[in-house]
């Protein structure tokens, strides 16, 4: 038999899903309605934040959360480079100047001092991504007294000293796209306990049935996504739990002196939305490729960090720089079968073997 392939990322979609979504087709009323609002109360409950407002991607929600802010094109917005463009996107659909900070090569995660050093007069907002689920200390950010925009679309379920990431930020955003912790094919959503900023997000979100004219956006969820989303989210722990475990067995079995398994902090309760080791020898396109040939799709996990897009001097990102020269990211996710999760590891011992 034909070897199959193993994606880097694949949504668990089961039957409750796939029954959910009827149900909202069956009854006509498929846009925004009692599903998204559902959704907005469950969530708004497991994270323990007042408000909550489902919108159709992370990407806007990041943007609503700057607009609700007052970032405007008179402000500077601080953000890392080793994230995804949609970070830079959201920052510059509002017209402010993006301002880039380097990460700690350790983790990929950007750092207080990283921050301390691009506060200006202008700053109006810095955005905080807990990469691949690892969770930073926002604590730490937060008193530097610059408003956080906490960016959970990797780290749902995640936790530092106790804290589930997502309670930290002025606002928190998440992310729902079909390769996240919880999939709704596309998707996101805003949490804040200041009725204000979330009084704005849902004003901006929706431009029908409104007394006054001011530029708005249609970035409101749909109730087929809602559904799924409302299942999904009754699966959260059972998905954490299969990502950890799935760690337990790549940290324990992927033995070999060519690489260094992801850093581990007491504090924090990584949820391993991705499984990034740091490849200490060889060129990761090369790795990449042995992995592809074995039919298993191990990523970089950053395709190309913001500073070079930007075209700025990357002797000022020696963390990024870092960071894309030695990580890797192997399949991890909660529908991969205990068969694949052994492949995995034999893969991985076998292609870096060949490294050593
Ligand atoms: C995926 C992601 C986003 C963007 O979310 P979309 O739903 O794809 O727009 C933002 N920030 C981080 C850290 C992400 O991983």
């Amino acid at each position: 038999m034909a070897l199959l392939s193993i994606p880097h990322s694949r949504p668990d979609i089961g039957y409750k899903e796939i029954r959910a979504v009827t149900g909202v087709l069956k009854t006509g009323i498929i846009a925004y309605n009692g599903e998204v609002k559902k959704f907005e109360e469950n969530f708004r409950k497991l994270i323990k934040r007042k408000y909550t407002a489902a919108l159709n991607s992370g990407t806007s929600a990041l943007h609503l959360s700057l607009l609700a802010l007052g970032v405007n094109n008179c402000s500077e917005v601080i953000l890392p480079s080793y994230v995804c463009p949609a970070l830079l996107n959201a920052v510059n659909y509002t017209g402010a100047v993006p301002v880039i900070a380097d990460v700690r090569p350790e983790d990929g995660n950007i750092s207080a001092e990283s921050v301390r050093i691009k506060i200006t007069s202008k700053t109006k907002a810095v955005i905080v991504p807990h990469m691949f689920g690892m969770p930073v200390n926002v604590r730490e950010i937060t008193a530097l007294g610059i408003p956080v925009v906490e960016d959970c679309a990797q780290s749902l379920g995640a936790d530092f000293n106790g804290k589930i990431t997502g309670q930290s930020g002025k606002i928190s955003v998440f992310s729902f796209y079909t390769t996240k912790v919880l999939a709704t094919g596309e998707g996101g959503m805003t949490a804040t306990d200041d009725s204000k900023l979330a009084g704005r997000i849902k004003d901006l979100r929706s431009y029908d049935g409104k007394n006054d004219y001011k530029i708005r956006y249609n970035y409101k969820m749909t109730d087929l996504s809602a559904s799924l989303g409302n299942v999904q989210l009754s699966r959260l722990r059972k998905f954490v739990e299969r990502r950890r475990k799935i760690a337990d067995l790549y940290r324990k079995k992927i033995y070999s002196p060519v690489i260094h398994h992801p850093l581990e902090n007491k504090k924090a309760g990584n949820i391993y939305f991705r499984y990034v080791v740091a490849v200490k020898k060889g060129g990761l396109p090369e790795i990449v490729e042995m992995f592809r040939k074995r039919k298993i799709s191990a990523q970089m996990p950053v395709f190309k960090p913001i500073h070079r897009y930007l075209g700025l001097d990357k002797r000022e990102f020696p963390g990024t720089e870092e960071c894309c020269k030695k990580f890797l990211s192997l399949p991890i996710y909660p529908s991969l079968t205990d068969k694949e999760v052994e492949r995995v590891i034999n893969t991985s011992l076998e292609v870096f073997s060949e490294k050593q």
